[in-house]
């Protein structure tokens, strides 16, 4: 295995730096540096862009990151402790890594980041789950990414690709694919990681689109979907009785039968659902 730069083995960094792994953080690090470089380069042309990496934890993906050229990498980690290996990371490729130490469900990373903009980011399932719902869901678009890469469970990487009918179809799917192109692009084990976590993985890779698919209100679409999948066994007139007490009338003139599940009504029948309720 070749070295894709002159800092030490990841192993070495965790043991300098004492980064054991954290639960209640969701560290499960990748230290296969030929592995990072792989996911770095499904981000895309990252020369030309400024990169935005959530949860750099000892650095595996921001060194693979900055081996594939990226312009600059913008990282945010929470865990104050992957601070002085950053830092080692910063002094090898001057001018081209700022490190924010925070949560990142709280920190507005734009003031640090210069267009075009993409994002990369193994994170813990529960803080990639919010965060993608955040980056899809702005009021305008074109969003401020040109592309997210991002590491989920695999089931979760399943329900962001799936199409109506199926059991993993919800909102997640609706969301990603109504304003973006959403692809999984690797597989990895659990021994992947260390330590392993209990569940396989996968990287999906979501590109914006210029415009939406349908037109819709970002926040309208949201609450109908969140709340039709949350009784997705449920003919949508029930599940929606919260919406509006015309529910019925607003399926209809969005063309959905009433009577229909959410598991059935593709992305075009949400939207013309969400345009009838923002007008009403
Ligand atoms: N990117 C590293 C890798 O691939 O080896 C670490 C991945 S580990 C799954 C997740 C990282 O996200 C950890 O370093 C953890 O401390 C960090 N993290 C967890 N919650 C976070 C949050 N809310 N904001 C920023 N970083 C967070």
């Amino acid at each position: 295995m070749s070295a894709i730069d002159s800092l030490p083995p990841l192993r070495e960094v965790i043991q300098t730096h004492g980064l054991s792994a954290r639960k209640s953080l969701g560290q499960n690090f990748l230290l296969d540096l030929n592995l990072t470089a792989k996911i770095a380069r499904q981000a895309g042309n990252v020369a030309a862009c400024d990169v935005l990496e959530i949860g750099p934890g000892p650095g595996g993906l921001t060194r693979g990151l900055l081996s594939e050229g990226a312009r600059h990498v913008l990282a945010i980690e929470k865990d104050s402790r992957c601070r002085p290996a950053l830092e080692e990371i910063a002094a090898a490729y001057p001018g081209r890594l700022t490190v924010l130490e925070g949560d990142a469900l709280d920190i507005d990373p734009l003031a640090h980041l210069t267009p075009p903009i993409r994002v990369a980011a193994n994170l813990p399932y529960n803080v990639g789950t919010e965060l993608l719902i955040r980056w899809l869901t702005p009021r305008d678009w074109p969003p401020f990414w040109e592309s997210l890469t991002l590491m989920f469970q695999r089931e979760v990487a399943e329900r962001i690709v799936a199409l109506p009918g199926s059991k993993a179809y919800g909102r997640l799917a609706l969301l990603a694919q109504w304003r973006a192109e959403a692809r999984i692009v690797m597989h990895l084990p659990p021994g992947a990681f260390t330590p392993p976590p209990k569940v396989s993985s996968a990287v999906v890779h979501l590109t914006a689109l210029p415009e939406p698919r349908f037109p819709a209100d970002a926040a309208v679409l949201n609450r109908v979907v969140a709340m039709a999948f949350n009784q997705r066994r449920k003919m949508l007139r029930s599940a929606l009785k919260g919406i509006s007490p015309d529910i019925e009338d607003l399926l209809k003139a969005a063309g959905i039968a009433p009577t229909e599940r959410a598991e059935q009504v593709p992305l075009e029948g949400f939207c013309a659902l969400a345009r009838e309720v923002a007008k009403r």
